[in-house]
Formats: structure tokens, C-alpha cells, sequence
């Protein structure tokens, strides 16, 4: 079984670490090994880009943005071939795999305009003859940890931006499905990428740690599930490192009476099912307020149309769970649901696809009368599993999901613009949609998850992320000149 390889200095290279099996969800065919770093070839990781960055941080910006354009189309000429890859790797749909690469091309596309990111400020004469302006520079070395869920967009929210700033970076990908990244690295050679720009070691905790107290690393970009987040994020700053981390949610839809009722449904299956349950913005709770709970039997009769199925199935809603302990998990959340008291209407567990006997699946799962206690509502479960709860009214509705420690997503579905801009005042949750199920905003925002969704001050991609990759020097300058002015003493007397 082939191991797969690291990427470090432009090559490559086989790892003298023990590889761990990865598989095919849908099948259990083993796809590959993925080596667990050895603690040297983190540390030559780092220092290959350490020694990159001094050359790279003098290549000048319009060059750097250059290389994001050229990074950019081998990009799109390569988005079916890295579509049908994320395919094997995660068992997505291809539609979805399609649109995971698309994303990502979209954050390399807002890279290229790094030059007019990059732009300092300038205050003219802040005393007579003195001049203040602004550089904005690279930090040096910059990581970053990556999920399983999107394989390809996660890591490319990361470096393109890092690298377009004048840093260089090693990715850390996730170990379930780790394939991916080394197949951008190529692409990134291809474009014409410096050896040594973009770093990939392989492997866990052990690994994100090694990185994580590397002294050379000066900032560090994680996405993953909350407990991990939190712990990356204190050890990071502990450290002295900036850090920025991204963590799990619990994402509601509040629906109320007044919106559009096949709309709604429609958007709400989508998203609660989507990629098997298994993205940061899926929605898994929802709040539905007054008689909008009359919505139930469609909600029920919608969700069980929906199927999974391997990727190849046109007709498959989504594909498997990333993993047989994944599986399991959310299994045994759709018991704990269950003894907890929550009406199970809808139960995906011992869910067989025809063929394929052996898939990690997970049928679409609905539960109703749900309570803020229950585990099925205070965890991130990650799955194709839907939890609904009734309020009488829309002050009941933010109050509920205000409540909740997690920030990432959250929709409102109504044709009230009142009652629409009232939430997007009052709740407490970092991207809102309106009659918009999963509003991830594009790469010209920043990807704004609150509360314990996120671990940080500047967010991922857009302005934000720039500001994170860079530091900003001011110089205040006097240049000497004998030429005399009209009036130098002049003063303005302030009343
Ligand atoms: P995970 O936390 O298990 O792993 C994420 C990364 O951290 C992987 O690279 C993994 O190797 C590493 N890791 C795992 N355990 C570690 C430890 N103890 N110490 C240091 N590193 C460790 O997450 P996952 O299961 O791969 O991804 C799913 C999670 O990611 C979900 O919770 C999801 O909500 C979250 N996510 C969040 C966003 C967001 O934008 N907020 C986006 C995508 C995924």
C-alpha cells in the first residue's frame, strides 16, 4: 500500500514514520497510508520555509499576486480532476465535491488583488515637515491545521492568502482524508511556486503540537472540532504565537408562520443533509415558532425522500460518514436522543445502501419537542440529524439560540422585514442568513463565526486574514529641507 509522501523544499519526499491506513468511506478499500511525522521532518519543514521566507518576502507584491493568478486557472483547469479526487477521499457527492474546490478558487481569486490588500496609510504633516505612513509586512513562518470535512477549500482559506502576503507555510492536513492537499501542492508547483513556499507534513496531535511549539512558527490558522480549537488555541498563545481558531457550532434556522413554506423546508433539508450533516454551517437545529410547528409532517415527509449513496449515484443526496467511528458517534447520539425523551420521528440509524454494505451511513434523522437540555441539542453532532423545538414567538426564538455557547451560522426564514431585521440586530451569532440557509460569505468578507465557534480576534480569509498575516510598521519621517515656508509660525487658535 503506497504511503503517502510529505512536501518539503519542492520535493516529495518519503517519511521515516509509520503510515495509518486511510479508507474509502463508502467501501473500506484502504486508499493509501498517511504517515505521522517524525518530530525532524517537522522541524525541517519549518525550517525549509523559515529559510524560504527571506528570499520570498523580497519578491515584490504584484509578483506574488501573479503567482495567485497563475495558481487561479491551473486551479480551474484542474477543479473536475480535484472534484472526482475529494470524491474518493470523503465519498461526497460530486456536485458537492465540485462546489468544495469552487470555493476555495475563490479565495485564490480574492488573493490576487493583494496589492491594494496590503496598502498602508499615510498622514501627511502630522507636524510641520513630519510625515506618518504605514508598511504592512509578513510575519515569517505561518501553519496550518486542517479538518476532514473539506479537504481542499480548508487549506486554501489558509495558505493563498498567507503566501500572497510574503510569508511562506506548512499545512498540517487532516489525517482522514489527506490526499488532497499534496495534489494542490503539485498544482501550486505548476503555477510556479518556489521550493520551500508551501510546506506539507502529515500526521495528528503529535505533529500540531511539534508545530505549535516551534519556535520559528509565528502564527497559526486552525479549523476543527471545539475541544480541539480551544486547546490549539490556548497552547498557541501560550506560545506567543498569533492564532486564529475555528471550532465546531450548532447552527438553527428559526422558520417562522409568515415565510414561505416550500422554501423553507426545501432549504432546511439541504442544509441539515448537505454533505452528510458533515459541514461547520449545516443546520441541525431548528426553531420553529407558533403554528409553523404545523410544518412538521412535510418537514418529516421531506427529509425521508432524501437518500445517501455513494458518490457516483446521481439520485444520492450525500454520501457516507467519514469514518466508521464517526458513524458510530453519531449513532450513538441518535440513542442518547432517544432515551432523553426527544421524539424520534424520523430515525436514520441501520440505514442500508444497496451494494454497498460495508458505506459508514447514516440515514436523515428527525427528532421533535427537543429541550435546551438534551445532548442532542448541546453537542455538535455532525450528521445528518435534525433536532426541532417550538417557541411561541420570535423574542422566544433569539432568546433560545442567543442561549447557545456556539456563534457560527444561523437563518431566519420569514417574509417579515421587521421581524427579519430585529434578529439580524439582536442575535448572537457571527453570520446570519435571511431566507438563506447556510450564508458563508464569500472571500471578500471574512468567514465570521462568534462565541465558542471561533478562538481569535481576525477571521479567516478577507480583509480580516490579511490583517492576521501581516504586521503593520508605522514610520513617523523627517527629511530636512532649507526652503523657507510661507508663514512657519503660523498656529490655529482652538476656541
Ligand atoms: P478535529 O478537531 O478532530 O481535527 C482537526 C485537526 O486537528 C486535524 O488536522 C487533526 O489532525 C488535528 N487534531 C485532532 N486532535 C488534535 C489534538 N488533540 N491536538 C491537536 N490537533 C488535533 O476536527 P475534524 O473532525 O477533522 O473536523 C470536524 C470539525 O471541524 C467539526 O467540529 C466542524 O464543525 C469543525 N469545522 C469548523 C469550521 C469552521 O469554519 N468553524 C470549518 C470546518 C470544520
Amino acid at each position: 500500500m503506497d504511503k503517502l509522501p510529505l512536501f518539503i523544499d519542492g520535493e516529495f519526499v518519503a517519511s521515516r514514520a509509520a503510515g495509518v491506513e486511510v479508507t474509502d468511506p463508502a467501501t473500506q478499500e484502504v486508499l493509501c497510508e498517511v504517515p505521522f511525522a517524525t518530530g525532524d521532518e517537522v522541524d525541517r519543514a519549518v525550517q525549509g520555509a523559515k529559510a524560504t521566507f527571506e528570499t520570498w518576502r523580497e519578491v515584490p507584491t504584484p509578483e506574488r499576486a501573479r503567482l495567485m493568478f497563475a495558481y487561479q486557472d491551473v486551479l480551474k483547469k484542474n477543479q473536475e480532476d480535484l472534484a472526482l479526487r475529494l470524491c474518493r477521499d470523503t465519498g461526497k457527492t460530486l456536485e458537492d465535491a465540485r462546489g468544495e474546490v469552487w470555493r476555495g478558487i475563490e479565495v485564490v481569486e480574492h488573493a490576487c488583488s493583494v496589492a491594494s490588500l496590503m496598502m498602508g496609510e499615510t498622514v501627511e504633516n502630522v507636524a510641520r515637515g513630519i510625515d506618518t505612513y504605514s508598511l504592512v509586512q509578513p510575519v515569517g513562518v505561518c501553519a496550518g491545521i486542517t479538518p476532514f470535512n473539506f479537504p481542499a477549500m480548508v487549506p486554501l482559506w489558509m495558505y493563498p492568502l498567507a503566501i500572497a502576503c510574503g510569508n511562506t507555510f506548512v499545512l498540517k492536513p487532516s489525517e482522514q482524508d489527506p490526499t488532497v492537499p499534496n495534489r494542490l501542492m503539485e498544482l501550486l508547483a505548476e503555477a510556479g511556486a518556489p521550493d520551500g513556499l508551501v510546506q506539507v507534513v502529515h500526521g495528528g496531535r503529535e505533529q500540531v503540537d511539534a508545530l505549535l511549539e516551534h519556535p520559528d512558527v509565528r502564527a497559526v490558522s486552525f479549523v476543527g472540532s471545539a475541544p480541539v480549537a480551544k486547546s490549539v488555541y490556548a497552547k498557541a498563545a501560550a506560545n506567543g504565537k498569533r492564532v486564529q481558531a475555528l471550532a465546531g457550532a450548532k447552527n438553527h434556522i428559526v422558520i417562522l408562520p409568515d415565510a414561505d413554506k416550500d422554501q423553507a423546508i426545501a432549504s432546511l433539508v439541504g442544509a441539515t443533509c448537505g454533505a452528510a450533516g458533515q459541514r461547520c454551517m449545516a443546520i441541525s437545529a431548528a426553531v420553529l415558532v407558533g403554528a409553523a410547528v404545523d410544518w412538521l409532517p412535510d418537514i418529516k415527509t421531506a427529509m425521508a425522500a432524501v437518500r445517501p449513496g455513494p458518490w457516483d449515484d446521481d439520485d444520492a443526496a450525500y454520501g457516507p460518514q467519514i469514518t466508521r467511528a464517526a458513524q458510530s458517534r453519531i449513532l450513538g447520539c441518535i440513542e442518547r436522543g432517544k432515551v432523553e425523551g426527544a421524539d424520534c420521528l424520523l430515525d436514520g440509524s441501520g440505514y442500508a445502501v444497496p451494494g454497498y454494505p460495508d458505506g459508514n451511513w447514516v440515514g436523515p434523522t428527525l427528532f421533535a419537542g427537543v429541550e435546551p437540555g438534551m445532548s442532542i441539542y448541546t453537542e455538535e453532532i455532525f450528521g445528518p440529524v435534525l433536532v426541532t423545538s417550538n417557541v411561541a414567538s420570535l423574542n422566544e426564538a433569539i432568546e433560545l439560540v442567543n442561549a447557545n455557547p456556539y456563534g457560527n451560522g444561523v437563518s431566519i426564514f420569514t417574509s417579515s422585514g421587521g421581524a427579519a431585521r430585529r434578529f439580524q440586530r439582536e442575535i448572537e451569532v457571527g453570520q446570519v442568513g435571511i431566507n438563506i440557509p447556510i450564508p458563508v460569505p464569500l472571500p471578500f468578507f471574512s468567514f465570521t463565526g462568534w462565541k465558542d465557534s471561533f478562538f481569535g480576534d481576525q477571521h479567516v480569509y478577507g480583509k480580516q486574514a490579511v490583517r492576521f498575516y501581516t504586521e503593520t510598521k508605522t514610520v513617523t519621517a523627517r527629511w530636512f529641507d532649507d526652503t523657507p515656508v510661507a508663514d512657519p509660525n503660523m498656529t490655529i487658535k482652538l476656541r
